[in-house]
């Protein structure tokens, strides 16, 4: 994986609307798997925005 320079430490995780791995993953929800630990869910930034989960909601895109 490249690094960038000033980029944040590296966090990543999968997109749960279009599969692809971002390095800037937003959290759009949390599913509740009944035993150990919630699953945190999480979108690129493309696909939080247009799904409304993004970090502000008032902006919707209609
Ligand atoms: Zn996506």
């Amino acid at each position: 994986m490249p690094r960038l320079p000033g980029a944040r430490p590296s966090f990543t995780a999968w997109c749960v609307h279009c599969g692809r791995q971002t390095s800037a993953p937003v959290e759009v929800g949390v599913m509740d798997r009944g035993s150990g630990a919630p699953l945190v869910q999480y979108a690129c930034p493309e696909d939080a925005t247009r799904y409304g989960a993004g970090p502000s909601p008032a902006d919707e895109i209609r």
